[in-house]
């Protein structure tokens, strides 16, 4: 058993755990890192599968992420657009097939001028409720009590067009269904992205990729930090705490600092033994917050074949398996490679397949979007994060009913010297990767100043 000792000992080689490490060396902090797997990045995970490179976990990096975009930049790293050109696919949930072009979905007039109105209202919701304090809303406890289903159909009457909202925030980014979060969380999701607007917009919040993958973003700040900073396969089990100390232990050993951050998403918080216990508020409201679910699809062929057909490669349809589709060729490559995600129930249910069928299934329903050349890719791999014990789920946790108003406030706040941080508990960049560099490097500045 060693036993080592630093300024601040930091749980988690994730984005978070890494920039706030950064940002302490920068001063002259001492610090360690301690990371549970046998790789830095987290849900950041650059992989080769059969030879061909994936984005396992988070890759794409929209306009407004100033914190990542700058920090890609220091690393001396470059970014590349997605491809884009072309027509974009839509599916009725009748099964009808349409391609089209712009923001728009092809959906009947009176459905169309619905979408618009409520694309509005949650636009004017998000300005005025922000991302920092969704909670201090004078409505955060009405808008927190009703779930995003039942809320897009208090206003209003047209199913197709709540359907088509609600996928944007239930399948494509909480990856919960609609009816298991709040409005108020549906708001938060928009206001950290800037507005709903954005949110809704592929070109913009699926803008960039980093050259090198996203995971070279965090392997290149482990770097450096320099050698014997950060200590791979070394779960924390233990933090014995005190006002101005922790001892913090793995099964090889213990680090004694003046402060720690855990830096891991929040429903992997209790995992950690905390001697004295956490307080009653911490140990209740950790509860709340769970890890959504969803199947990111790769599916690689000899060419991008439906940009010879004039589509782009993005797809959308509320009612299918799929219910996103986009072009995710990597720089370079002649190959083509599509990106599909398949999320909550329907993973569920893809889980309970055979792995034949299931790739059966998925194949089939990428095919319903670009044509039966999707049928038969090179190379086909599923991420499965849900299977990963470091993090449960993807793409991050949120607060179940009623606990973002509830506590939310209390989620930033330290427990003695131990800090919390998370980009799911970010409030600009909230869920992404941009959200975890944020409140890495506050947390590091709240250590700082103290
Ligand atoms: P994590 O990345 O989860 O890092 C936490 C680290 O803590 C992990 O390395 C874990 O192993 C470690 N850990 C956990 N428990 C312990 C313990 N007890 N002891 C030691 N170490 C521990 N974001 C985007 O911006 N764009 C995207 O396109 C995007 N797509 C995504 C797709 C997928 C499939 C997933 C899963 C996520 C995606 N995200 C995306 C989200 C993004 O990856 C996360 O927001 C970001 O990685 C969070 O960083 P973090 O450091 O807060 O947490």
């Amino acid at each position: 058993m060693s036993d080592l000792a630093c300024d601040v000992v930091i749980v988690g080689a994730g984005p978070t755990g890494l920039s706030a490490a950064r940002r302490l060396k920068a001063e002259g902090r001492e610090v360690l890192v301690l990371e549970a797997r046998d790789r830095v990045g987290g849900r950041t995970w650059t992989d080769r599968i059969d030879g061909q490179m994936y984005e396992i976990g988070g890759q794409w990096i929209s306009p407004d992420q100033s914190a990542l975009l700058e920090l890609v930049d220091e690393l001396g790293k470059e970014t590349y657009q997605r491809h884009r050109d072309g027509d974009s696919v839509y599916i009725a949930p009748d099964g009808t097939r349409t391609v089209y072009s712009g923001d728009m979905f092809p959906v009947g007039e009176s459905t169309q001028t619905e979408m618009e109105r409520l694309i509005t209202q949650l636009d004017e919701l998000a300005a005025r409720i922000g991302p920092t304090a969704p909670w201090e809303a004078e409505d955060a406890a009405e808008l927190d009590s009703v779930s995003f289903h039942h809320w897009l159909r208090q206003q209003s009457h047209d199913d197709l067009a709540c359907a088509n909202i609600g996928m944007f925030i239930a399948g494509g980014m909480l990856t919960k269904p609609a009816t298991a979060f709040s409005a108020l969380q549906a708001i938060l999701m928009a206001a950290s992205a800037g507005s709903f607007s954005n949110l809704i917009d592929d070109h913009f919040i699926l803008d960039r990729r980093v050259v090198g993958g996203m995971q070279s973003v965090s392997e290149q700040m482990a770097e450096e930090l320099g050698e014997g900073v950060v200590h791979l396969s070394s779960p924390v089990r233990t933090i014995e705490w005190s006002d101005d100390r922790v001892v913090v232990g793995t099964d090889t050993m213990t680090v004694r600092a003046g402060h720690a951050i855990v830096a891991v998403p929040p429903n992997l918080y209790s995992r950690i033994t905390y001697t004295p216990h956490l307080p009653r508020l911490q140990q209740i409201f950790h509860q709340h917050q769970s890890m959504g679910l969803v199947i990111k699809v790769h599916a690689t062929y000899p060419t991008p074949f439906w940009r010879e057909d004039g589509l782009c490669g993005t797809g959308f349809g509320a009612g299918q398996l799929v219910q996103e589709v986009y072009d995710n060729t990597n720089h370079g490559e002649d190959q083509g490679t599509l990106v599909g995600f398949i999320s909550d129930v329907n993973a569920d249910a893809m889980f309970a397949l055979d792995e034949h069928t299931r790739k059966q299934h998925i194949l089939e329903s990428l095919a319903d979007f670009l044509g039966p050349k999707a049928l038969d890719p090179s190379v086909f791999y599923l991420s499965d994060f849900g299977a990963e014990e470091w993090t449960r789920g993807a793409y991050a946790t949120s607060y179940d009913l009623g606990g973002l108003h509830r506590w939310g406030r209390f989620q930033n706040d330290p427990v003695g010297p131990i800090h919390f941080a998370s980009s799911d508990i970010a409030a600009h960049g909230y869920q992404h990767v941009d959200g975890a560099i944020r409140i890495g490097r506050d947390t590091a500045e709240k250590i700082l100043s103290a």
